[in-house]
């Protein structure tokens, strides 16, 4: 009898994708301090040594660099550090994640798994708006500065400093996915020609790149799993008493639950953007919990309440209920949570192209979101966006 050989058996995964670690949520946050090992679908033989592709790469400067701006952009031309080459096997999880070189596999990585995402959304691959310029993404993954900055061509990741704690932000997958959002919504809307003093472009690019990075994040089964455990299913009823958005260690999720409306925020752009992300988020609780109710695993008078407005005692009965189909049917509230987060994210990215850059308004991109979106989403979405201001009440 001949044995198998090893790579006989590697010949049949040859064609599933390469293996990285990716930390769901940067390793000092409590319940992440383990990276998960994801699968890229990105084929071994089409990833060279930085890491690097037809599409982007990871260039890491020895010494200092400046931040790129106006008058400087890439490629970079100075010292850079040698490129990180995969294992034997062509993956590449077999790089340290205390050591140097895993901040440019980790920049590179989760790069590409939130391009992966929001390209199975559109359905087509996003052709970077530099493309004319640039035919690829260059990756900085460490400059000594407390930033982290998209533009034309570039993606760069700086380091926050607390209490003289330095935090790269190559391990910060929100900040990553978030910069990954500017360059999707770019791509997709084109860039502005002139942007009109009314109007709304840069506050509903922070919103749609906050919501890229919730949404990405809800792709990791372990956030899912530990959100869900958390809050015990609940999730539906975060808003009352706020308790799990406060506590939330999910950056994302601290951001996305919040209450603000329109007449309560400034034109500041990152605060003009809370009520649209507000609005997603709450769609995707909504959503989520008409299925439940569907399911049998919610009661089905949550339908007909505010969840705004419910007093203490009507709460906890709810979250009795919840908690016990829960221990009951964990793998139900899942689903649910996946099909809320997909029937929105869908939406959300088909709109991008239906939008004129230069003239944008929030309530535009939230009608374009409501157009792109089918039955029981379009009719929540409708509800939340009139809820937060955004749009007229119908
Ligand atoms: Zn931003």
């Amino acid at each position: 009898m001949r044995l198998l050989r090893d790579d006989s058996f590697d010949s049949g995964n040859a064609r599933v994708g390469t293996r990285f670690w990716i930390y769901p949520q940067p390793p000092f946050i409590p319940g992440y301090e383990q990276p998960d090992r994801v699968w890229l679908s990105i084929q071994r033989d089409e990833i060279g040594e930085g890491p690097s592709d037809l599409s982007m790469y990871v260039a890491d400067p020895l010494y200092e660099k400046q931040p790129y701006g106006f008058a400087n952009l890439p490629p970079f031309v100075g010292t850079k550090r040698a490129p990180v080459r995969p294992g034997p096997d062509r993956h590449f999880d077999n790089i340290d994640p205390t050591s140097r070189p895993f901040l440019a596999v980790h920049a590179y990585a989760c790069v590409r798994f939130v391009l992966d995402i929001w390209q199975s959304y559109l359905g087509r691959p996003v052709r970077w708006f530099f493309d004319q310029t640039f035919p690829r993404l260059e990756i900085v993954p460490f400059v000594d500065w407390d930033n982290a900055q998209a533009g034309y061509g570039f993606l760069e990741l700086g380091c926050s400093d607390v209490d003289g704690i330095l935090r790269p932000y190559a391990l910060n997958f929100d900040t990553i996915a978030h910069e990954v959002g500017h360059l999707i919504m770019l791509s997709e809307t084109g860039v502005p020609a002139a942007t009109s003093p009314g109007g709304d472009f840069f506050s509903y690019s922070e919103a749609f790149s906050d919501c890229v990075s919730l949404i990405s994040l809800l792709h990791f089964d372990s956030a899912i799993d530990r959100l869900l455990r958390r809050t015990r299913g609940n999730l539906l009823l975060y808003n009352e008493l706020n308790r799990f958005a406060e506590t939330s260690p999910e950056t994302q999720i601290r951001l996305a639950t919040n209450f603000r409306t329109m007449s309560a925020v400034t034109r500041e752009v990152h605060d003009r953007a809370l009520p649209f992300i507000g609005a997603i988020f709450d769609t995707i609780v909504a959503l989520y919990h008409r299925d439940l109710v569907a399911k049998g695993c919610a009661d089905k008078r949550l339908l007909d309440v505010d969840l705004r407005d419910l007093a203490w005692d009507e709460f906890d009965t709810f979250r009795q209920a919840t908690e016990q189909a829960f221990s009951a049917r964990p793998l139900s509230f899942k689903q649910a949570l996946v099909g809320a987060r997909d029937a929105v994210a869908t939406a959300l990215a088909a709109s991008l192209k239906t939008l004129d850059p230069s003239t944008l308004r929030l309530d535009q991109a939230a009608s374009a979101v409501i157009a792109a979106a089918d039955g029981p989403a379009a009719e929540l979405l409708a509800e939340n966006f009139a809820w937060r201001e955004i749009i007229g009440s119908r």
